[in-house]
């Protein structure tokens, strides 16, 4: 499978949400909503864990529908924030301190592309 990147360096196609979405896995999904209800501290439904990636035109998990990173990359019309002059801006801060791994994608990204 190709890999894809979210607009922020998460991986797609990594991702439970992203993955129990193309396999309509409901088990996937409860433990999924389970899991991240508890780690983020809110409510999350097994029928709101569905996703077809970032920046892809299909449903997305609510957090990633209104990610000021994915909009940001969007109106700007880039894959991800590696290709930004702007890059590393305040909007990655936090999701860097809480996924140190989506900054290791995109800084390698970026030395691919240097
Ligand atoms: S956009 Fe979807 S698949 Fe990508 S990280 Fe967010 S929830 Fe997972
Ligand atoms: S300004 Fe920040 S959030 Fe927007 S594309 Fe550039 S690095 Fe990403």
């Amino acid at each position: 499978m190709n890999e894809i990147i979210a607009a922020c360096g998460l991986i797609c196609s990594e991702c439970n949400a992203y993955k129990a979405t193309i396999n309509d896995d409901m088990n996937l999904r409860e433990k999924t909503a389970e899991f991240w209800s508890t780690i983020y501290g809110s409510d999350i439904a097994t029928e709101d864990i569905n996703c077809l990636g970032c920046l892809t035109d299909g449903i997305k998990f609510s957090h990633c529908k209104f990610c000021e990173i994915r909009k940001c990359c969007e109106i700007k019309g880039l894959p991800n924030c590696a290709h930004c002059p702007e890059y590393s801006c305040d909007k990655l801060y936090e999701l860097f301190q809480h996924v140190p791994k989506a900054k290791i994608v995109l800084d390698s990204i970026i030395s691919n592309i240097k």
